[in-house]
């Protein structure tokens, strides 16, 4: 007897989610993204299955003729969008990225120096996470209040004190860009590298919304696949150093991964392509949409922080809503209303504040994939104030939610189904439609 409820059970949460999640909410979590339909059809593949532990056409496995070819052409294209060949597609997170990166530049007992946590640094960075677990010693940077950011002067100090292995930048919460050059200087006085982490901000870069942190010092860039630039969950680390190349290279296997997850290489190579395409107005309309939305947000009466700096120059905005009860309240009334974001805290909380900081943290770039623009921006600013500064009954709130969200259900800056045309996997794209 096969056990029918719960294989529907099962069945019925997983498509419960692609419904809620996909067509009516409006998803403001500023780590997360959608992929294309060109994408999810070659995502579901025979390489979910197999494994090819070791570099391309160089594996320990049997059977690999096409991920090698596939990888090396993933690997190209990734590399084309930020100007090197030298790209690593197998670490399986950026976590795990990070970690290949920071135990090749630095051994146990060794020092690292990181961007301040109020300026963004993710966890990984810290004592707390990946670097503390490798044993690095960590230094935090000293913060600038004023311009939310690295203390640049200070900074160069406390790195010619220490002479660390590494420094990193780039972070989880970072509204403005972290000072690459500067750092890159000071670091490589002292004989150290550059790791920049981009695993939020990716997508900006190859759209050239930000700069290239390769073109202005860094040695290393650290990223997940999935966050602004919208692939498949997964890690990449890029290079602009030889040397550390082929250091990084070895640490991967065997120390950090043995599957690579080699189902996401496809998936990763086809979002590559739509990126070199669309990736420049994709990431134009992040800004714009996020800048936008901080604007409307603080006309409507919310504490927004960065104004006196335009509020944003990347793909987040950050709200202080202690005056409305605090950041784990609003986010749980918003998610009553369909709008998901989370908590967090901001650069002013201390870190006990962490079950309910001051803060939210809002991301505008799955809905600007799914074709939100400036107007839009106004529409998601009035739900939030009839939720968060009206009161309103957010069950009542989410029926016009879900019918906003209804007209936003196609993935833009991506192949249609015209421009594939004649391609076999069109037909694969039209079921997933
Ligand atoms: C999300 C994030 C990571 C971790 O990425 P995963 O792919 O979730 O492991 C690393 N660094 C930064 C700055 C991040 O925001």
């Amino acid at each position: 007897m096969i056990d029918r409820d719960t294989f529907v059970k099962i069945f019925e949460l997983t498509n419960s989610q692609n419904v809620w999640r996909l067509k009516e909410t409006i998803n403001l979590i500023a780590s997360e993204n959608v992929m294309s339909p060109a994408a999810m059809a070659v995502y579901i593949n025979d390489f979910m299955h197999r494994y090819a532990e070791g570099k391309p056409f160089k594996r320990h496995y049997q059977g690999t003729k096409y991920i090698d070819e596939l990888e090396v052409l993933a690997d190209k294209l990734m590399g084309e969008l930020l100007d090197t060949d030298m790209v690593d597609l197998r670490p399986i997170s950026g976590t795990i990225a990070n970690a290949a990166v920071f135990r090749a530049l630095a051994a146990p007992g060794e020092q690292a120096v990181i961007a301040p946590v109020q300026a963004g640094a993710h966890v990984s960075h810290t004592k707390f996470g990946t670097l503390g677990a490798l044993g690095i010693k960590q230094v935090e940077l000293p913060y600038d209040e004023e311009r939310m950011n690295v203390d640049v002067d200070k900074a160069v100090k406390v790195i010619e004190q220490v002479k660390p292995k590494f420094a990193v930048l780039g972070g989880s919460v970072y509204l403005f860009p972290h000072p690459v050059k500067e750092i890159a200087e000071a670091v490589h006085s002292v004989g150290g590298k550059l790791v920049y982490d981009a695993a939020h901000v990716l997508g900006l870069i190859v759209g050239k919304a930000w700069e290239n942190p390769l073109k202005h010092g860094a040695d290393v860039i650290t990223a997940s696949t999935h966050k602004t630039f919208p692939g498949p969950q997964g890690g990449v680390i890029f290079f602009s150093d030889e040397a550390t190349y082929k250091e990084v290279g070895k640490t991967i296997f065997p120390w950090f991964v043995s599957s690579h997850h080699l189902h996401r290489i496809p998936a990763t190579a086809v979002v590559a392509l739509e990126m070199k395409e669309y990736g420049h107005n994709y990431a134009e309309q992040i800004t714009k949409n996020a800048k936008k939305l901080a604007e409307a947000l603080a006309e409507r009466g919310f504490t927004v922080l960065g104004e006196s700096m335009g509020y944003t120059m990347s793909h987040q905005v950050l709200v202080d809503v202690s005056k409305q009860g605090g950041g784990a309240k609003v986010a749980a009334e918003l998610e009553q209303a369909n709008i998901i974001l989370n908590k967090n805290l901001l650069p002013h909380d201390p870190p006990e504040a962490v079950r309910n900081p001051s803060g939210l943290r809002i991301g505008v770039q799955e809905m600007t994939r799914f074709g939100m623009k400036e107007p839009e921006m106004e529409v998601i600013a009035d739900f939030m104030e009839r939720v968060a500064i009206k009161g309103e009954d957010p069950a009542k709130v989410r029926e016009e939610v879900k019918q906003f969200r209804s007209q936003f259900t196609k993935v833009h800056y991506a192949y249609t189904l015209d421009d594939l045309q004649g391609i076999t996997y069109a037909d694969a794209i039209k079921l997933l439609e």
